[in-house]
């Protein structure tokens, strides 16, 4: 077995053993291999190994890794931060995006999304613990955004996303985590039936997700655990 795919077993083995910890069913939870700065052949192993969902942070590279593996029944997630003259290649190229956080990128998402795909699955970004140089919308603000976000006709609405301010120790750990389960329950009671689709909470990385999975993560985002470390210069190997 190769590193990767050893790696996918133990982290397969923590997403089941955190999930009966917390009384919850481990298919509900979806890996999301976090493949940025790694190249093709990595996620062709990881696909090997049975993982279908890659994760992505930059567009450009992106692109080139999804033409080469065009024949693979991947879903590709967009999770890095979006510059607004990216979305076209973003709305052409992905099925989710979990990294939106302003109304001006989700209307040229919807906008750019070719008609021939479906409509683009996305999340909101919640700045959860309110890092001032953070990505994410604020907890107050989301309701104004997820509401104009719900009439736009090419994206389909999934959930929240968020990455916290690293913390020590699983209990405080959970506290971010806990927030974004709380702040989707309230946009499901504020918008009913409208809120249907949004049924994924985006949360949990390599260091926490059990963490994440104890507070109900529905997509958990690995790329360490599986692919090993991002050194500085891997993005031009
Ligand atoms: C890089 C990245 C991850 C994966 O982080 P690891 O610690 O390597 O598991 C998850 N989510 C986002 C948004 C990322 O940018």
């Amino acid at each position: 077995m190769t590193d990767i795919s050893k790696n996918i077993v133990r982290i397969q083995q923590q997403i089941i053993s955190a999930a009966k910890s917390h009384h919850r069913d481990p298919s509900t939870i979806q890996l999301v291999a976090v493949s940025k700065t790694k190249p093709a052949t990595m996620i062709q192993q990881a696909y090997a190994s049975g993982l279908t969902h890659m994760g992505e942070s930059f567009v450009q590279e992106s692109l080139d890794k999804i033409a080469t593996l065009q024949e693979l029944d991947l879903c590709w997630h967009f999770i890095g931060p979006i510059q607004s003259n990216k979305t076209r290649k973003i709305a052409e190229n992905f099925h989710w995006v979990h990294s939106v956080d302003s109304l001006k990128v989700a209307r040229r998402l919807s906008s750019q999304r070719p008609p021939d795909l479906g409509p683009l699955n996305l999340c909101v970004q919640v700045n959860i613990s309110g890092e001032s140089s953070k990505s994410g919308i604020s907890p107050t603000d989301v309701y104004g955004l997820v509401e104009q976000i719900l009439l736009l006709p090419r994206l389909r609405l999934r959930g929240l996303m968020c990455i916290p301010a690293p913390t020590e120790g699983i209990n405080s750990r959970r506290e971010p985590f806990r927030k974004l389960r709380n702040l989707l329950a309230e946009i499901k009671v504020k918008f009913g039936t409208r809120a249907d689709d949004m049924q994924h909470l985006s949360m949990g990385m390599s260091a926490d997700l059990e963490a994440a999975i104890a507070e109900g993560a529905t997509l958990i985002r690995i790329g360490t655990a599986i692919f090993g470390c991002r050194d500085v210069g891997a993005k031009h190997k």
